[in-house]
């Protein structure tokens, strides 16, 4: 939304209710759909907040530093390692269902391309809390509470070793479910990954995630993490993920 065209829907609407809506919300962010629908050309996808909105919990320096170079570093390279190869005309959710062993640049590129325009839409500013609706109800029949699916998921994202993410997913049975990832891998990976389905929320582990705030406190991150998560967003991937 143009800085205009929100201060008019400010006057309309009044800034508490500009805020308290959720369809408006939604409709900020741009989906992942727009990148991995995409053939042959992936580009990097604008964040929906500024690069010190998550401060103190993610630190402006990190948030460029990962945005501008390591998620675009992917994409060009990704770009670069699908030419001539018949990866060059399939989306990316597609590429990510058939890549092999064999094409490990794609593998790498690929899920990183993937990996991060879904972490960047995961976050907001105005994140934190608890889900609601169908997703909580899930969260609880599948873990029994949202405190227990909350320690599970730290767990694997705190004894993943060396560089990789953990995820909330929807697994072939349409169950909730946590994993953890090394590298850029992630459970859309059915030809690499033992436990397959649809991420609808991961946590970057890579030190370049964390390291200039945090340094070798990877515990703290993660802690921080759940300050800044967009529940709007992971419960519309849910409902994407069960329709698959
Ligand atoms: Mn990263």
């Amino acid at each position: 939304m143009k800085k205009r065209e929100f201060l008019r829907m400010a006057g309309l609407m009044g800034v508490a209710g500009l805020f308290g809506s959720s369809r408006l919300r939604a409709a900020d962010l741009e989906p992942i759909e727009a990148v991995t629908l995409r053939t042959g050309d992936f580009e990097l996808p604008k964040l929906n907040f500024a690069f010190d909105a998550l401060e103190p919990h993610i630190d402006k320096m990190t948030m460029e530093i990962h945005h501008g170079k390591h998620h675009a570093a992917y994409v060009k390279n990704l770009n670069d390692a699908i030419k001539s190869t018949p990866f060059a005309t399939m989306e990316l959710e597609e590429i990510l269902a058939k890549v092999t062993d064999k094409y490990p640049a794609i593998r790498n590129n690929g899920g990183g391309h993937y990996n991060h325009s879904l972490f960047w839409t995961v976050l907001s500013p105005k994140g934190g809390g608890e889900p609601t609706g169908a997703l909580a109800e899930a969260i609880k029949f599948n873990f029994g509470s949202f405190d227990k699916m909350k320690e599970k998921f730290n767990n694997e994202a705190k004894s993943r070793f060396g560089s990789g993410w953990a995820w909330l997913y929807v697994d072939k049975k349409k169950q909730l479910a946590i994993m953890s990832s090394p590298n850029q891998d992630n459970p859309l990976m059915s030809k690499l990954s033992k436990q397959r389905g649809t991420p609808i929320l991961g946590l970057d582990v890579w030190e370049h995630a964390y390291y200039l705030k945090y340094q070798n406190r990877r515990p703290d991150y993660i802690s921080a993490f759940w300050n800044v998560i967009n529940w709007e967003e992971v419960s519309r991937r849910y409902l994407k993920g069960l329709e698959k």
